[in-house]
């Protein structure tokens, strides 16, 4: 589970006690600022925060702020996860090699599509900074995402390696599911990787339409 913070600290601390408290003790919880907050700021959340057992701490500063990144990661214990904003293998470049996250969080939509995904992801295992796709959209993105995710190495290369995350938001958005001829679905937080070409899905025109604004002339 991963919820949205970045209003504050002590609204924050109060939202992540609650949500601890209702999903127990054993289910992943990880937090997002959406660059919230300030270095200061995010150090005393991430202090506070990690009793609750945090997997990690997205975007807590300004995506730009590689100096800030990296006086979060080395002033809080949290793990330090961003890199929605950055694009290409230019822009994540910086942030691995000066380790400014523990979590790379390239989106395969906005980082230049599964080619460019794949040289992020070599440049994230040369550093050592784990991978976790961030997906937020359409349902086309979430079964590319699913794609890449089914042909992620295991990293750190073990038996019973850590299993690939799917980010799949819950949030209200008619179009993302309509728009599948077959959703794609989680049981128990798990979801099946379509095993139909290419990337698994069929796109269902007519309901395409209906999120239609103007007919093309
Ligand atoms: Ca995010």
């Amino acid at each position: 589970m991963k919820i949205k913070i970045g209003f504050g600290v002590t609204e924050d601390l109060a939202v992540i006690r609650a949500v601890r408290d209702a999903i127990g003790p054993e289910a992943r919880l990880m937090i997002d600022a959406n660059h919230g907050y300030n270095i200061n700021e995010a150090i005393s959340l991430g202090r506070k925060a990690a009793d609750y057992g945090i997997d990690w701490f997205e975007e807590p500063v300004i995506p730009e702020q590689l100096g800030a990144y990296r006086a979060v990661r080395e002033g809080q214990p949290i793990p330090v996860a961003g890199g929605e904003t950055w694009h290409g293998r230019f822009g994540f470049a910086e942030p691995l090699a000066t380790r400014a996250i523990d979590i790379a969080q390239p989106d395969l939509c906005g980082v230049g599509g599964f080619t460019e995904m794949r040289r992020v992801a070599d440049l994230a295992a040369l550093h050592g900074v784990r991978l976790v796709p961030h997906v937020w959209g359409t349902g086309v993105q979430i079964a590319a995402s699913l794609q890449w995710l089914a042909a992620q190495l295991p990293d750190p290369p073990r038996r019973d390696a850590i299993a690939p995350i799917l980010e799949f938001d819950r949030t209200p958005n008619p179009f993302r599911q309509a728009i599948f001829t077959t959703p794609i679905e989680h049981w128990n937080g798990m979801v099946q990787i379509p095993n139909a070409p290419g990337l698994g899905i069929s796109i269902n025109r007519d309901a395409l339409k209906e999120f239609r604004l103007k007919e093309p002339a």
